[in-house]
Formats: structure tokens, sequence, C-alpha cells
């Protein structure tokens, strides 16, 4: 049996067929039907948010997002993150500016920040990496005083509470994916939640056309919409949070516990924060240790990834400039595999590969 770094989480089939079951009956497939709207409703209250859209994956919410708030010119960004995050922003006509990470907590570095401000810098764009909240109090302080939005990438929060209330909450936009490797999924989908109504509104129309009932149209707009089909499998999946919660944090435990003896550098979670265990990332001294753990765990069927590998100021359309930290690290990072069903066995299994490659 191959081990990935994550294995999708499915609800029963019966589960799933009941939510499907409501699509057959009211013969409403996409277009925001009763499935999505319920969805919406019950993530709302799940994460504590007040405005959330559901849209069909998480990079159109980054777009949408970027679009939404009329962003033109640089957006200040990490390179530690998947490409989506920095593809947006080219997308959307706009041009990445790279600020190193904090070498602790991976995300960032916001004492970085205020040096790469310019005339045209129009907004920050930051990701919770693994689920890791930002400093989201320094990245709020920046923004006000030199009149930035401010975006966070939260593909990898879904659950993430920092200080008492959801980390969905900082920042004018957070964006959420459902893909099926994340924590909680729709097949594909994602959402975006928004503090201000008046934000929401556009958000909303540029998900749907720009349609404003069926003849008038509100502006510019682009397909964002979740299909029922994809709701489906978020209900059915939803009541399983909680226990997935919790046997992502055994899982997390175990491998704390058998890798104790290594000298593998872990994750610092910020101080406040309560965590989703989405990620096992440990660091190696060199990358040579992380490709010779690699290989041995490859060649036993084990497949970890080096999210988040190559650093993202090396993609090709970007001008490549000098970004020590989130280079080093990022060839030096392996997130080990990590699900709620990963047994301790397997886990025990998989600590014993690292240790015999390692030592
Ligand atoms: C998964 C992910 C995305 C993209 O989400 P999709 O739903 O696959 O489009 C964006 N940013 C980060 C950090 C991600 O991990």
């Amino acid at each position: 049996m191959k081990i990935y770094v994550t294995k999708t989480f499915l609800p029963s089939i019966e589960e799933y067929k009941a939510q499907l079951e409501r699509i057959w009956e009211s013969r409403w497939i996409t277009n925001r039907g009763i499935l999505v709207k319920e969805l919406e409703q019950k993530l709302r209250d799940y994460l504590g948010v007040k405005n959330i859209l559901l849209v069909n994956n998480g990079t159109i919410a980054l777009q949408i997002a970027i679009k939404s708030l009329e962003l033109k010119g640089e957006i200040i960004t990490t390179p530690f993150s998947y490409v989506a995050t920095v593809s947006s922003i080219v997308w959307e006509n706009c041009k990445p500016v790279f600020v190193d990470i904090e070498e602790e907590y991976l995300s960032i570095d916001e004492n970085k920040i205020e040096e790469k401000i310019t005339k045209s810098t129009c907004a920050i764009l930051a990701t919770h990496v693994y689920g890791n909240p930002c400093n989201v109090k320094i990245i709020e302080k920046i923004a006000k005083q030199y009149n930035l939005k401010v975006i966070y990438d939260a593909a990898h929060c879904f659950g993430v509470k920092y200080e008492g209330s959801s980390i969905l909450n900082w920042g004018d936009v957070s964006t959420l994916s459902f893909h099926a490797t994340k924590l909680f999924h729709t097949g594909e989908g994602g959402a975006i939640v928004s503090k201000e109504d008046e934000l929401a509104n556009k958000i909303f129309y540029h998900h749907n056309f720009g349609h404003k009932g069926e003849e008038d149209f509100w502006g510019l707009g682009i397909n964002g919409k979740m299909s029922e089909l994809n709701a489906a499998m978020g209900l059915a999946l939803l009541p399983y949070m909680d226990r997935i919660l919790s046997e992502r944090k055994r899982v997390f435990e175990s491998y704390n516990k058998n890798l104790r003896d290594l000298p593998l550098k872990k994750l610092k979670i910020r101080e406040g924060t309560e965590w989703n265990f989405s990620y096992y990332p440990v660091l190696f001294d060199s990358e040579d240790s992380l490709l010779k753990v690699k290989k041995n765990l490859n060649e036993n069927d084990i497949f970890p990834r080096r999210y988040f590998y190559p650093s993202l100021n090396k993609l090709p359309y970007l001008n490549n400039c000098r970004l020590p930290i989130a280079e080093d690290i990022s060839k030096r990072i392996l997130c080990l595999p990590l699900s709620a069903e990963l047994g301790d066995s397997e886990v025990e299994f998989i600590c014993n590969l690292i240790y015999d490659a390692l030592c």
C-alpha cells in the first residue's frame, strides 16, 4: 500500500448519496442551489466568519480577491507558498514583490516588509503557511500606515483560530481552498471570506459573470461558481471535521514521539494559535540529507512532498531576486505523510526509515 503526503478523507458513500438525492430531487445542479447555500451557512457558523462565498477553487478565490480590491501595481508577497499565491498576482496583471520569510514561523518576515514598500505598492498578499498564522497584528499596522490592502492566502487554515477567533477574520480578504488534498475539501472548491459587506457584494458579482439579475450586468465578472455536486461532498464531510482534527493531532503527536531523537527542526506555531495539524514539515540540516531520506521513503512506497520547493522567486516568468532564507529552507524542508487515517504503526515505520537514512 502506497502512502502519500495526504489521503483524501471521504464520507461513507451512503452519506454522499443522501446529499446527491437532494440534487436529483431538485434537478438543480449549479448556479447556487440549496446545497451550496446550506454549505455556506454551515461554514459561516463552523468557521465563525461574517461573509463567506463558495467558489470553484482556491486559485479563482485569490484572483477574485485581487480583482475586487482593484489592485494595480506592486503586491508584496511571500516566496514560500504554493505557486497559486504568486501566479494569481501575475494573472491579474500586478507585480509580485517578494519579502523573505521568517526562519522559525516560515511566513513572510513582517520586519522586512517596510523596506520593500514603494509608491506603486498597493497590497500585501501573505500565506498562513501550513496554517501557521502570519504576524497579523504587525501586518495590519503596516497596512494602515501605508494605506495598503491585505489578502491572506488561508488555503491551509481550515479551523485555525488565533487569539480565540478565526484567523480568517484578519485582513480585508482571506481565501480558502477545498481541493481534495486539503483538510476540508469538496473535491475541487474554495471560498472567499471578507469583512465589509460592500466588498462581499462586489466579490459576489465578480464570481457570477457580473450578473445583476437575468438581463442586467453590474460589471465585469468571471465564472467562479461552486456546483451542487461539489457542495454535496462538503456537506457530507463537515460532520466529520472534529474527528478528523483529533485524529490528525494523534498522528502529529506520534511523529513527535518517534522523531524525538533525530536532529530535525520542526515548525514553530505562533503563540495564541489553535492550530489544525494540517502538515508535518521537517527541516533537515542539508538538502543532501533530505534527498537521502526521500529516496529511502520512496523505495518503500512512501511519498512525502517537498512543500514548498522551489522558492517562488525562481519561477521562470519572474525576474529572480535573492531571498537567502526562503531559498535555503525550501531546499531542506519536507512534508511527511499526514492524514486522519494514518496508523501509529505506519508513523513508526516511516520514522524508522528516516532514522535509517540519516544514521
Ligand atoms: C492549494 C493551495 C492553493 C490553490 O488552491 P486550489 O483550490 O487548488 O486552486 C493556493 N494557495 C495555497 C497556499 C495552497 O496550498
